[in-house]
C-alpha cells in the first residue's frame, strides 16, 4: 500500500466516520498471533486485543476454517427457528457453571446487560409486585453505552449527555461495605457488579465485598447480575471471574472475547429467573445467529480447555513478577499496580493517554481505563517473551 492511500483511509475517516474517537496515525492491516502489522509494515505487539475480545490473538486456523464453512452454510436464519449452533453453544455455557441453566443471545456487551437488567425487573414484578425496580450500581463501573446500560455506568462524561437515562439506579462505592449495606433496600431489584472493574480502572472485588453482594442480594430478595464481559473466559486465570470467590451470582452477562471478534453477547440466568421469562418478553433479530455461535463454540471449547487456563494462569504470574519490577524502579512513575491474570491495570503519575501514544512509537498497543490508568488486556495465548518484550518496550517509554 502506497503512503497516498494510507493518508487517503486517515483523511476519510476524518470526513466521514463520526469523530467519537481519536485514532492514532497508523491504518492497521493484518495480525498474526499477538502482533499486528500496518499498511506500512511496522509491527506492534498487541496489548490491547481488540479491547480483551481476540483471546486467541489473529489469524488462528481454526476460527478461520469455522468462519469460512458455517458461512458457506447458512449465516443467518433468525430466532424464529431451530439450528444447532445456538443449542450447542448454549450447552457447553451452561455446563461451564454451577450458576447457570439457561442463556439468552444477544449481539454485544451492552445488550447482554440491557437483557439482564430487563429480566430482573420482571422476576422481581413477577414475584413482588410493582415498585421493586432500583438497581445497584458502583463508582468506577462500565456496563455499556445504550440507556439502560449507561445509566448503571458511572463515569458522569459518558453519562451527562445523554440524561435523562433510565431511572430507579443507584450507586454504592465499589468494595466498601457500609456504602453498600446503605444501598440495599427492599425496593431493589438487582445489583450488577464487574468481579473486575475493566474500563473503570481496573479494581478487583474484594472477596468479602463480593460475598457481601450475594448475602445481601439474599437478604433484600434482589438478584445478583455479574457482569464478566470484560474480565471472563478465562482472562483473570479462572474461566469464570467470580469463582474463585465461591459466589454464584443469578444473571451473568457475557460478550467480548466469546465471538473470536465476530459480535455477540450472551446473558447466563438461572432457572428461578429463566421461569419469569415467556415468549415475547424479549427478543432480537440478530442474537445467536448460526455463524457467530459456530464460532464462538470453537473459540469457548479452546478458551475453557483445563490446560488452556493453566496457561493464561502461568503467563499472568510472570507477567505479575515482571510488573513489579518495573513498578520497584521508582523511575518508571509507575503509583500502584491493579488488576489480575491478564487484565492489569498501572496507575501512573502522568496522562495514560501519552504512554499509549509513545507505545505507538516503540511498536507496542496499550489502551487506558480512565486519565491515569494503563490497560494491559493481551490475548491470552501471550507467551513469556512477549511479557518480556512488551516490558521492555515500557520500560523505555516510561522511562522517557
Ligand atoms: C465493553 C464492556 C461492556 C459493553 O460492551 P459492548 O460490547 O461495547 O457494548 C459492558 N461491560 C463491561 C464490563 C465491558 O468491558
Amino acid at each position: 500500500m502506497t503512503a497516498d492511500s494510507k493518508n487517503m483511509t486517515i483523511q476519510d475517516e476524518r470526513d466521514y466516520i463520526v469523530q467519537t474517537y481519536p485514532r492514532p496515525d497508523f491504518v492497521l492491516e493484518r495480525g498474526e498471533g499477538v502482533y499486528l502489522y500496518d499498511t506500512e509494515g511496522r509491527r506492534y505487539l498487541d496489548f490491547v486485543a481488540g479491547i480483551a475480545v481476540n483471546a486467541l490473538g489473529y489469524g488462528d486456523a481454526e476460527v478461520a476454517q469455522v468462519v469460512a464453512e458455517q458461512a458457506t452454510r447458512l449465516i443467518h436464519i433468525s430466532n424464529l427457528y431451530h439450528t444447532t449452533p445456538s443449542t450447542a453453544l448454549a450447552k457447553a455455557l451452561v455446563e461451564s457453571s454451577p450458576a447457570f441453566d439457561r442463556v439468552f443471545f444477544c449481539n454485544s456487551g451492552t445488550e447482554a446487560v440491557e437483557g439482564a437488567i430487563k429480566f430482573a425487573r420482571k422476576f422481581a414484578r413477577d414475584h413482588y409486585g410493582e415498585g421493586k425496580t432500583t438497581v445497584v450500581a458502583f463508582d468506577g463501573s462500565f456496563h455499556g453505552r445504550t440507556m439502560g446500560a449507561l445509566a448503571v455506568t458511572a463515569r458522569e462524561k459518558y453519562r451527562t449527555p445523554f440524561m435523562p437515562l433510565m431511572p430507579d439506579v443507584r450507586f454504592a462505592a465499589f468494595n466498601d461495605l457500609a456504602s453498600f449495606t446503605a444501598a440495599m433496600t427492599d425496593d431493589v431489584c438487582a445489583v450488577i457488579v464487574e468481579p473486575v472493574q475493566g474500563e473503570g480502572g481496573l479494581r478487583v472485588a474484594a472477596p468479602e465485598f463480593l460475598g457481601q453482594v450475594r448475602t445481601l442480594c439474599d437478604k433484600h430478595k434482589a438478584l445478583f447480575i455479574a457482569d464478566e464481559i470484560q474480565c471472563g473466559m478465562g482472562r483473570t486465570g479462572t474461566l469464570w471471574a467470580h469463582e474463585p470467590y465461591g459466589v454464584r451470582p443469578d444473571i451473568m452477562a457475557v460478550a467480548k472475547p466469546l465471538g473470536g471478534g465476530l459480535p455477540i453477547g450472551a446473558i447466563l440466568l438461572n432457572q428461578c429467573v429463566a421461569d419469569a421469562l415467556h415468549p415475547g418478553d424479549h427478543g432480537t433479530t440478530f442474537g445467536g445467529g448460526p455463524l457467530v455461535t459456530a464460532v464462538a463454540q470453537t473459540v469457548f471449547r479452546r478458551v475453557s480447555a483445563p490446560r488452556f487456563l493453566e496457561h493464561v494462569r502461568a503467563v499472568s504470574n510472570y507477567l505479575d513478577e515482571s510488573l513489579q519490577d518495573l513498578a520497584a524502579d521508582s523511575a518508571h512513575r509507575i503509583l500502584e499496580l491493579r488488576g489480575r491474570g491478564l487484565m492489569r491495570g498501572l496507575r501512573i503519575d502522568g496522562s495514560a493517554g501519552a504512554v499509549c501514544e509513545a507505545g505507538h512509537q516503540v511498536g507496542l498497543l496499550v489502551a487506558t481505563a480512565g486519565d491515569d490508568v494503563l490497560r494491559l488486556i493481551p490475548p491470552l495465548i501471550i507467551e513469556q517473551q512477549h511479557v518480556d518484550e512488551a516490558i521492555g518496550k515500557l520500560r523505555q517509554i516510561l522511562a522517557s
